[in-house]
């Protein structure tokens, strides 16, 4: 028995096959599945991925896969789970294309090809909203006219969520007890961190959309909404809206570059590099701090992500910012990339765990099963 899962974006295809032992036994990507301009053709895709799984060997027929986990990005107040994919849960994915026109559409278009291409499989979706279904109504109302919220749906739901519930499994499987009140920080080309509670997420720095929270790749994170009025007014809401979402964090304070790679690597002779660096770390530490007030206490903090997981002057200069809460950097450790980088016997623990939501995806799709 084989589990396959897919991530379905607008212009790629990632998937992933797992025995059921969780084990990766391949995996892949498909880049530019529409061309410009054309519509995308997920159903190609997936065929791309089924023949190559089957080149490689990793399956004799592709009976031998039984269920395919979807990551889908938006579900709404309907799921906090994972669920099995029936003809109304399609119908349901399909309305909150409102809420996530960019994310959900592909999603579901790989749904569509791997039920035509893989009819006996167990289809299961897998939302990135789900964990932080457990927010308190107090974490994710927005101070604006309550209708909002009733009529339009608009209210924080955040995203990241399978990485999140992932890092807090591993942290608590390390810590036991002592990851209680953990904060989980996802830091890659999209960066968001979570208040975890004995498990549940408590509260989470993405809202209505990926955007806001702290600086990103090429996304803004918080600014004062009354920019995103202004600039609408300037250059429309279309232009508006990319300017925050690709044009901005990293990029637009660089003018160059949203890969953290490259400003850790220009940053001692471009000040706008340094600064930019500088404003991605203290916007997280802030974040870090502020959910203490959530969870009444810090006991870890958890790192993942392409940044989150690889860079030691990162990690290094978040924590900076937080030993009167008792983070203390062993610094070697950290250099090295240690799973546990925290002095021992400090306080709050400090972890770094290589992100593999594709499992956690795998994990939760045999679970259902
Ligand atoms: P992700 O979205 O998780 O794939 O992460 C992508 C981000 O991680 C990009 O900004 C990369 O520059 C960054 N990244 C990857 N490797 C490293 C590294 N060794 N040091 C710093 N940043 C890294």
């Amino acid at each position: 028995m084989k589990i396959l899962v897919i991530n379905a974006g607008s212009s790629s295809l990632k998937y992933e096959l797992f025995n059921k032992k969780l084990d990766s036994l391949g995996d892949g990507y498909i880049e530019r599945i529409g061309q410009k301009g054309q519509i995308p053709n997920h159903e190609k895709a997936v065929k791309q991925a089924l023949e190559s799984i089957q080149k490689k060997g990793l399956v004799t027929s592709l009976v031998e896969i039984k269920a395919v986990g979807h990551r889908v990005v938006h579900g709404g107040e309907k799921y906090s789970a994972p669920v099995r994919i029936t003809p109304s849960v399609q119908k349901e994915i399909q309305k909150l294309c409102k809420l996530a026109p960019l994310h959900n559409p592909p999603n579901l278009a790989g749904i569509k090809a791997c039920k035509k291409l893989l009819p006996k499989a167990t289809q299961v979706a897998i939302f990135d909203t789900a964990f932080h279904q457990t927010l308190p109504k107090k974490a994710f109302i927005y101070a604006l006219p309550y209708d909002l919220y009733k009529k339009e749906g608009i209210r924080r739901y955040g995203f990241h969520g399978t990485s999140h519930l992932y890092l807090s499994k591993v942290a608590k499987k390390l810590l036991g007890r002592k990851a209680d009140r953990l904060v989980t920080c996802h830091l890659g080309n999209g960066s968001s961190l979570a208040a975890v509670k004995n498990g549940k997420s408590i509260d989470t720095t993405m809202g209505f959309t990926p955007l806001e929270g702290v600086p990103m790749g090429t996304r803004s994170g918080d600014i004062d909404p009354a920019i995103a009025v202004k600039l609408s007014q300037k250059l429309g809401p279309e232009k508006a809206d990319n300017l925050l979402n690709k044009q901005s964090g990293l990029l637009g304070l660089t003018g160059k570059s949203s890969d953290m790679r490259d400003l850790l690597v220009t940053r001692k002779s471009n000040k706008k590099s340094q600064l930019a660096i500088d404003i991605f770390c203290y916007k997280v530490a802030q974040k870090i701090a502020a959910f203490t007030a959530s969870l009444q206490g810090l006991d870890a903090i958890a790192f993942t992500g392409g940044i989150g997981e690889n860079s030691g002057y990162i990690r290094a200069q978040i924590c900076q910012y937080l030993p009167h809460l008792g983070v203390k950097v062993d610094a070697t450790k950290n250099r090295k990339n240690t799973t546990i980088f925290s002095v021992k016997g400090s306080k709050v623990s400090l972890l770094n765990i290589p992100a593999d939501e594709e499992k956690e995806i795998a994990s939760q799709t045999l679970k259902l099963l």
